[in-house]
Formats: structure tokens, sequence, C-alpha cells
């Protein structure tokens, strides 16, 4: 897998998590916190409800008279025909006296503070009850303007889906699908007679708190994704550019192992000379260890360039020596005979050699050999492979070429060197040049075909020199 691609696993996988987690943590925080709303929403209903009731004596205009024969001090909840009541009892001559708020007003005010809907829900059998101890036509009296759900006897606005639930509900509870919950809270009452007589229900709509938990945690949801994905892209953008460098690098490291050294000043290009941070030293030591490099080869280079010139040349005349010859010779004598492609080989030893050194000098004798290279230089074709044999004798390869087209460059030769002449003095000093020409013609060894390139020599030499022979095995031997 490739380096970027590691990095972009990583970076997306880390984002991943850290998305999840700390959504999921603010998540947790957020319901915690609904919870709380919820719980203090209950709280304060309640507690205010409790205040209201300690004060419902107060209201003097509502005085109820009771027969009662347990006259128990303290907070009391009556049930008159026209609804529920909640007061104080007291001794007085007459018997017990009640006084207290009919229920509604509080809750009236409740609801108001909080705007919660409320209603009462009394137990049918409890109200029944109530014919034998207040008169028997209670019951019939009550439920004129009420309604009869069930069980109860209904007194406020009729939501049976609260009506359903209250059963499983204690103290309070959350009804209504998400987000759209509604609080109900149920407050039990129990009469003067200690008859289980119903209970008061409060519902407040909750929703916008659930709503808001909702928002928030979309709120927070967006802002934590836009939040890690640009770090994440501010990650994604460091490491981009160190495996970029990498990279480059990389390439330029597999240019410089196959000697190519051409993107060198590139590099140097993008060294950082202000930063000193490991990638702009790693740069530096690759520059270094390339020029080095660069350098080494090139010297190199030129030394086996030096080494070859020695190996191969020959210094007088720079034409190639004997042993380039026959190293290259082979390789066209090896390519002939498995192709049966014709090559042709020279052969020329220069006329009256010694007398031209004997006469004139050795330095004489050099130019006279250096002229002939060039004569034979300027004849040869590039696919040629002309070399100084040995002494004044010179020879030439002939790839793909038969001995009629070796002839016609000997002859050439020939005739181009009749015409040098070298100036020493007054006098021009000029010689002649005798030519051997063999063909390849299915030969074991190039030996033998240099051999009788030796032999048709011999025979011009034999014949008075200045010209061209080729070998034919007719005549080999008989001169
Ligand atoms: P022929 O016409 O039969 O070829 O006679 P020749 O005199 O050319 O042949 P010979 O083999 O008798 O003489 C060759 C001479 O070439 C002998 C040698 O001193 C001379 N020689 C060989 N190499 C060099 C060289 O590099 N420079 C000079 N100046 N002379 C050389
Ligand atoms: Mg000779
Ligand atoms: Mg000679």
């Amino acid at each position: 897998m490739s380096l970027r691609n590691k990095v972009l696993i990583t970076i997306t996988s880390v984002a991943s998590v850290l998305f999840i987690v700390s959504l999921g943590v603010m998540v947790l925080l957020f319901y915690r916190e609904l919870n709380e709303e919820i719980d203090d929403t209950y709280k304060g209903i309640y507690n205010l409800y409790k205040v209201l009731e300690e004060n419902s004596s107060a209201n003097h205009h509502n005085i109820k008279e009771l027969k009662i024969k347990r006259c128990k001090r303290g907070l009391a909840y009556v049930l008159d025909v026209d609804g529920l009541y909640v007061g104080r009892l007291s001794k007085s001559k007459g018997g017990c006296v009640f006084s207290g708020t009919k229920i509604n007003e509080i809750l009236q005010t409740l609801s108001e503070t909080y705007d919660a809907f409320y209603f009462l829900l009394y137990e049918r059998i409890s109200v029944e009850r109530l014919n034998e101890i207040y008169f028997p036509e209670f019951f019939d009296r009550f439920i004129k303007n009420r309604q009869i759900v069930g069980g109860y006897i209904l007194e406020g606005p009729y939501a049976p889906e609260v009506i359903k639930s209250i059963e499983n509900i204690r103290g309070y509870g959350l009804i209504g699908r998400f987000p759209n919950k509604k609080l109900v809270i149920e407050y039990p009452i129990l009469d003067v007679n200690e008859l289980p007589i119903g209970r008061i229900v409060f519902v407040e709509d909750v929703s916008p708190a659930f709503k808001n938990f909702l928002a928030n945690v979309g709120i927070f949801g967006v802002y934590n994704f836009l939040l890690i994905s640009l770090l994440s892209v501010i990650f994604y953008t460091i490491f981009s550019r160190i495996v970029k460098d990498i990279s480059f690098l990389e390439k330029l490291a597999s240019e410089f192992q196959s000697g190519n050294f051409k993107n060198i000043q590139l590099l140097a290009k993008k060294i950082k000379r202000t930063s000193s941070d490991e990638m702009e030293r790693l740069k530096k030591a690759v520059y270094i260890m390339a020029s080095e490099l660069e350098e080494l080869i090139n010297q190199l280079q030129q030394d086996k360039e030096k080494l070859e010139e020695i190996a191969y040349k020959d210094p007088l005349t720079g034409l190639y020596n004997r042993r380039f010859f026959l190293e290259h010779a082979k390789k066209i004598f090896e390519h002939a005979k498995r192709y049966n492609d014709p090559f042709s080989v020279i052969l020329m030893d220069i006329d009256n050699f010694k007398r031209i050194n004997d006469t004139y000098g050795h330095d004489i004798g050099d130019i006279v050999l250096k002229e002939f290279s060039e004569v034979i230089k300027q004849a040869s074709r590039s696919s040629d492979i002309p070399a100084r044999w040995g002494g004044e004798e010179f020879i030439i390869m002939l790839p793909t070429t038969d001995s009629n087209g070796a002839k016609h460059l000997a002859e050439r030769i020939r005739k181009m060197f009749k015409e040098v002449s070298v100036k020493v003095g007054n006098e021009e000093v000029r010689t002649t040049v005798s030519i051997g020409v063999s063909q390849y013609n299915g030969h074991s060894r190039l030996e033998d075909i240099i051999k009788e390139a030796d032999e048709a020599l011999y025979r011009a030499k034999r014949s008075g020199k200045d010209r061209v022979e080729i070998y034919s095995p007719e005549n080999s031997g008989t001169s």
C-alpha cells in the first residue's frame, strides 16, 4: 500500500472514532441536562401546588360546614356535589368546621403559571360510597355535568392517551412519541373520610425540551463534524507534503541509481535554505550524495575512455590497433557465419618504407604513416573497421562487402596514396602501397581469411608493388 493511502486510511479512521466518541459523550451530557430539566419542572409544579394547598384555608368566603365525627386537625379534602375542596378542619361548638377553597381555583393558578393543563379523575366506586355517608342521590347529582370514562368520573379536558397511561404512572412520568413528549404528574387524593377518591393530574407539554435536546445534538454533531473534517484536512495536507517530498526523493534516487543525474539541479532548487527540519536535511544529504556520485561516475567514464584509448588505439596514427581489430572482427566473423553474410579483409603494406626511414629519417617515416592513415580514414565507411596491423602494415574489415566491393575500396586507397607527398626541404617524398584482398567463404577461422589477404598482398609485392591483388585458391601457394 502506498504511503499516501496509509495516511489517508489512518486519518479517516482516527477522525471517525473521534467523531463517534465525542458525539456519544455530548449526547449523554445533553440527555442528563434534559432529565434534570424535566425533574425541575416536576418539582416546581409539585412544590407550588403544596404551597397553594397550604394557603387554601385562608380563603374565608368559601367556608363549608361539615358533620364529621372525628375532627382531625390539619389539611383535608372534601368532595361535594359541585366538586372537590381543599382546606382545614377545626373544632367548634357545632362540631367540626371545614374552611377551604375549591381545588379548581388552585389548579387554575397553577396551570396559568406553568402553562400546563389539568383534570381530575374520581374513582367511581368511591363516589358511589358517598351516597351512604352524605345522602342517597349524591352520586346521581355528582355525575350530572361530568363524564364517565371506564372506572373514572372525569372533570376537566378529556385526554384519552393520558387516561390510558395513568395506571402506570406513580408520581410523574413521560408519555407520547419522541420528541413530542408530555410530562404527566399525578397526585392521589384521600378525602376527609379517608376514602381514596381519585387523583389530580397535571399535563405539561415538555416537547420543547426534547426538541431542544435534538437541536443541541444536531448542532453539536454538525460543529463536531466540521471541526474534525477541518483538522483531518489540515493533517492530510501536512502529511501529503511530506509524502510528496518522499516520492520526489524516491523518484530521483531511482534515476540516480540508473546513472541519470539530469534532475539534480531540480533537487537543489527544492532545498529550502531557511528550514532545517529532517526532510530538508534529507534532501540536502541526497543532493550532496548525488553530486558526488555524478562527479565520480564522470571521472570513471573519463578514465574508462582514456584507458580504452590506450588499450585500443594506436597513438601515432589514431587508428584502432591490432587488439581492437581482432576483438571486433571476431564478432563480425561470428555474425557472418551465422547469417551467411559476406565480408572482406583488406591488408596493406607501404612499399619501400625502410628506404624512406633510411633516407629521410624516422620522423619523416612517421609522417608518411600518418598521411596513409588519413587516406584510409577518408576512403572507408563508418561501418568499416580500419586498424594499424603493425609497422607499416594496415588492415580494414568490410562487413557485408564481397571481394569486388573490397577491391574497389582498395584501388581508391592505392590511387589516393599515390598522390600523397611529404615535403622535406625542396624534395617531395612519395611512395606507394601494395594491397591484398580476401573474402569470407565459409572459413572456420578468422585467421585463415587474414592469412589469405596476406598471401594476396605477398603476390602484389612480388608482381611489382603498387597494386591490388585478390586472393584466389588457384594462385594460392604458387607464388
Ligand atoms: P617492402 O616494400 O617490401 O614492404 O619493403 P619495406 O621496406 O616497406 O619493408 P620492411 O619490412 O623491410 O621495412 C619495414 C620498416 O618499417 C622497418 C621498420 O623500421 C619500419 N617501421 C616499423 N614501424 C615504424 C614506425 O612506427 N615508424 C617508422 N618511422 N618506421 C617504422
Ligand atoms: Mg612490411
Ligand atoms: Mg613495406
